[in-house]
């Protein structure tokens, strides 16, 4: 039998590297991972964690404003968006420090530099050095897409965003996606003027068209400025540091920040993956079955790399599969089957399973139910801000295909209800359930 340095060798220390290597060395394996940035990957260092801390934040702008119809004597606050920055970075630090510990304590290798594919058994790391492994795992992940127009580069990304010196008093947002629609609500509460500009007339492609047609009528309702149908033709930094964005369509858009959310690209160019003639699909992801192997044997991958479902617990699934199929003696597949998701606007939206559009072209005639309420918090803090909830229900046999949320904590809501969607149940069961009162997910058990 071939010997090598290694049992595994991972390329990105992410969330779906991370699993891989770390189930893998519990199963026995001799592992290593390769990590150029720092441990934790996109979700921990710079995406969902400190996202949803900044949603947190955001957040407060609200509830100190209804406060006041509570009782609560709030004299008027001010934000420093310093302290809360260096905050979320420090949790970023620690939950950094928690993956390294994991690592260690599983006595995976971290390599920190950068490693490339050499062949079906080897990588090349930056230092000089060459290592071999039985098999090699790409779990690069994915970079933000930057447009291609003059002075593309006075904007910033999603990998910036979190360590802005201060505060943009105006803002545009490239995109009207996940991160758009996240941080056009995170920016507006902090005071900014946000614009979104997209390239279609649609935000959040994918979701049900009446929830994001809802979460769009809050934020216009709110302020959020939105251009449609403009492509963006130059980017202008003027003299006092500030942009001049021009976009098809409408008068150039002046801004103190642009933030660009147009995608992420699977993570592949430069990772040599010609050298073992990798196939790519047409935006760069690795193409890989059931398994998570690529046209090469020994080369794995899992996560945003491959484009599959561009989601956190998707690639933990992933590399939980890799591993305990490789190295643990235990086949196992990911469900690709509804995967529940959500986008933390203000307020927040989730979903699971197919949405009205999807079901009638599957399915043809489909019952929806729909709950169109105010909680009651909004109610009395005179919030004019609508939850809706909606069910798509199979035609003959009754059973769920999709729910769609929006509305305050609809993905901790979502979440619960889902496993009943995955679970296959039908409208019935949900009524079948006596509500819990008073709530806002016991709309669930009362859809008409
Ligand atoms: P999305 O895919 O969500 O949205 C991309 C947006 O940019 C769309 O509005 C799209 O327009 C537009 N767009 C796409 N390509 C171009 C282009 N070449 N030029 C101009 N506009 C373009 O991407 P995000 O960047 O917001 O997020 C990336 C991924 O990260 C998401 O798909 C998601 O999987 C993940 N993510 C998940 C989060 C969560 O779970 N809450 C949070 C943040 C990210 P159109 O639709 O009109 O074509």
């Amino acid at each position: 039998m071939a010997s090598y340095d290694y049992d595994l060798f991972v390329i990105g220390a992410g969330s779906g590297g991370v699993r891989a290597s770390r189930v893998a060395a519990a199963h026995g394996a001799k592992v290593a991972i390769a990590e150029e940035y720092r441990v934790g990957g996109t979700c921990v260092i710079r995406g969902c964690v400190p996202k949803k801390l900044l949603v947190y934040g955001a957040h407060f702008a609200e509830d100190l404003h209804d406060a006041r119809r509570f009782g609560w004597d709030v004299p008027d606050c001010r934000f420093d968006w310093s302290v809360l920055r260096d905050n979320v970075l420090a949790e970023v630090d620690r939950l950094n420090g928690l993956y390294e510990n994991t690592l260690n304590s599983n006595d995976v290798e971290i390599i920190r530099e950068r490693a490339t594919v050499a062949g079906p058994h080897e990588v090349a790391l930056a230092s000089g050095r060459t290592v071999t492994a039985g098999k090699i795992l790409i779990a690069t992940g994915a970079w933000p897409v930057v447009p291609d127009c003059e002075g593309a580069e006075h904007g910033i990304t999603s990998n910036e965003v979190f360590h802005l010196d201060k505060l943009p008093r105006r803002i545009v947002i490239a995109g009207a996606g996940y991160i758009a629609n996240e941080f056009a609500g995170i920016f507006h509460e902090f005071g900014s003027q946000v614009t979104l500009v997209n390239r279609s007339d649609q935000i959040l492609r994918g979701y049900d068209e009446q929830i994001r047609d809802r979460l769009l009528q809050i934020s216009i309702a709110k302020g959020i400025d939105f251009r449609f149908n403009a492509a963006f033709q130059k980017v202008e930094k003027l003299a006092d540091g500030s942009l001049l964005i021009h976009v098809t369509g409408c008068d150039p858009i002046p801004a103190d920040a642009l933030l660009y959310a147009i995608g992420r690209t699977p993570h592949t160019r430069g990772l040599g993956l010609e050298n073992v003639g990798l196939e790519l699909d047409d935006r760069g992801a690795i193409k890989v079955d059931e398994d998570g192997r690529s046209g090469c044997d020994s080369i794995f991958a899992v996560g945003d790399v491959t484009d599959r479902i561009q989601l956190t617990p998707v690639a933990i699934r992933e590399g939980q599969a890799f591993a305990d199929t490789q190295f643990g003696g235990k086949p196992s597949r990911v469900d690709y089957g509804c995967v529940p998701s959500a986008v933390f606007s203000q307020p927040p939206l989730a979903g699971v399973g197919l949405t009205e559009s999807q079901a009638r072209d599957k399915f043809g005639n489909v019952k929806i139910y729909t709950s169109d309420f105010r909680p009651m918090k909004n109610v009395l803090a005179n919030r004019n801000e609508r939850a809706l909830y909606k069910m798509v229900v199979h035609p003959e046999n009754g059973k769920v295909l999709g729910l769609h949320m929006i509305g305050p904590d609809a993905p901790e809501i979502l979440q619960a209800a889902a496993v009943a969607v995955k679970a296959g149940l039908t409208k019935q069961a949900f009524d079948d359930t006596v509500a819990l009162h008073p709530s806002m997910s016991e709309e669930l058990v009362l859809l008409k």
